[in-house]
């Protein structure tokens, strides 16, 4: 059978919404605001960001009066979407890191094992199920060039201290088994996946306790500074507050001038309906590992706690940063995706699709948080983790209090927190150059050619869209 029409035969039964989601424990939303009140910190979006600020801020100060208001429902947005790989850096990897923020490579690595052990405490602390797993990161190297890639990214990762492994060909089948792995890095510490769903409503849950006043279906609509403070509307009240911090990702709300910096990006995720023992065998993964892949656009897979594969990674964009496109929602938008699946897993040719779904990448070209700075600092806006957030927010939602609040730490004081990444192109040119580097990624390493030149020139505006890139 021709390999698309094979993938819409296992798409036919499939819900097009998250599988985390799509969950009988998820909590009754709060109800909306209606109404005057007031607040010594307002928080906008219910996402990591906003969840992990309105822990954090009561934490700090307990009798510190906080707000966090959502326009739809805890997690709706990148928080209840993600394959939820976990990983220690708070900068979009090491390579990442070192090629924005060499200088302060040291320092970003120590606050970035320090924030995963937060990550850890807060977990245990609040008593969260989330379905946590440690099983390492897994970068699996597709073809002789990924080889070479992970060698130098091995080096990179031994020279900050991290518990990795090189494996052969022989070495990764047998942690994961697919005639494509040619080689693997395994980072076995502070690593591994989650449950991304049961992770937020468990800190809606812990926030709740810690007395933070929650209000679902209730969007910012507006904002005016008051000189000190900031007004914020909604459709049906408005909150007065000392501080507010936009928590609002790929969505930019707050601030039209977000998006000179900050591009909505859609990635795509598909997921199996649960494996058999023997389906489960014939690929191994005891480990149960995160994993992602060397190729340029890459694809990342993991095992849910019901042994059903989740698997992503098929960017796109929609005009005019659209957050919610209706024809993300078919079919034929996951039908490459599904053919990556069989020919990584030939073995599994059988499984069909239980869901898939898109999510809000808030893209910028250092690919990490970066804040932005409204009502003379009264307002901050913290953003822009690039599809790398499940422990970066956490990371990023303190430092952003810090800036906001005018603490003095030196975290503050650094390249990420102080600059700003690059503006990006307004429309039409953005969706125009998203459409064709999106065309580009799916078929560069077969195809190579005039997407080469292109992508080299994406990159010197400031993207680095080809991951494994060292600087
Ligand atoms: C497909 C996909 C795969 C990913 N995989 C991984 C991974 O494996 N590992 C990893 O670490 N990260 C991953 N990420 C990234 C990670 O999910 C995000 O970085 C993180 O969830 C961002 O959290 P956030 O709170 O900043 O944003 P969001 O979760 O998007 O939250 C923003 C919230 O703001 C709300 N909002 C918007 N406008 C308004 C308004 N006007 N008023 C009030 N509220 C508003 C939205 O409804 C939303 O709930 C992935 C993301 C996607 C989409």
């Amino acid at each position: 059978m021709n390999p698309f029409e094979q993938a819409k035969k296992a798409l036919l039964k499939t819900k097009f919404f998250p599988y985390w989601l799509d969950n009988e424990a998820a909590p009754a939303p709060e109800p909306a605001l209606k109404g005057s009140i007031s607040c010594d910190l307002l928080i906008v979006g219910a996402g990591f960001t906003g969840l992990w600020a309105a822990i954090h801020a009561k934490e700090q100060n307990p009798n510190r009066d906080v707000v966090l208001i959502e326009a739809q429902c805890i997690a709706i947005g990148a928080s209840g979407r993600p394959a939820a790989i976990l990983s220690t850096s708070v900068m979009h990897g090491l390579d990442n890191a070192q090629r924005f923020f060499p200088e302060d490579m040291d320092e970003l690595e120590r606050l970035g094992k320090e924030n995963m052990d937060g990550f850890k405490d807060t977990i245990a602390r609040y008593n969260i199920d989330c379905d946590i797993e440690w099983g390492g990161e897994l970068t699996v190297a597709v073809g002789e060039d990924g080889v070479e890639d992970l060698a130098k990214e091995y080096k990179l990762y031994k020279q900050y201290g991290h518990d990795a492994y090189l494996l052969n060909a022989e070495e990764v089948r047998t942690e994961l088994n697919s005639p494509l792995f040619c080689g693997g890095l395994w980072s076995k510490s502070r690593s591994g996946t989650v449950h991304p769903a049961k992770l937020a409503w468990g800190l809606k849950r812990a926030a709740k306790e810690l007395g933070v006043r929650i209000y679902e279906y209730t969007p910012l609509v507006d904002s005016r500074h008051l000189k000190p403070g900031v007004m914020v509307t909604t459709p049906e009240g408005e909150v007065k507050a000392n501080k507010v911090l936009l928590a609002t990702n790929a969505f930019a709300a707050g601030s039209k001038k977000i998006r000179r910096r900050v591009a909505a990006i859609r990635d795509r995720i598909v997921v199996t309906e649960p494996l058999t023992d023997e389906q489960l065998a014939s690929i191994g993964w005891q480990n149960r590992q995160g994993v992602y892949d060397t190729r340029t656009q890459l694809n990342y897979m993991r095992l849910t706690a019901d042994n059903r594969i989740l698997f992503g990674g098929r960017l796109g964009y929609f005009f005019n940063n659209n957050t919610d496109p209706k024809d993300d929602k078919s079919a034929d938008n996951f039908l490459m995706l599904v053919k990556n699946f069989y020919d990584t897993f030939p073995t599994l040719k059988d499984v069909n699709f239980s869901h898939a779904w898109s999510g809000p990448i808030g893209l910028t070209t250092r690919m990490a948080v970066h804040y932005q700075h409204y009502h003379d600092g009264d307002m901050i806006y913290a953003g822009g983790y690039s599809g790398f957030g499940v422990t970066a927010t956490r990371f990023g939602a303190r430092v952003g209090l810090a800036i906001l609040d005018g603490d003095d730490i030196p975290e503050t004081k650094m390249g990420f927190a102080t600059t700003q990444p690059n503006y990006i192109p307004p429309e039409p040119f953005r969706w125009f150059g998203a459409k064709v580097t999106m065309y580009a990624l799916d078929t560069y390493d077969e195809k190579g050619g005039w997407r080469k030149p292109w992508i080299s020139l994406v990159e010197k505006m400031g993207f680095p869209v080809t991951q494994n890139e060292l600087g």
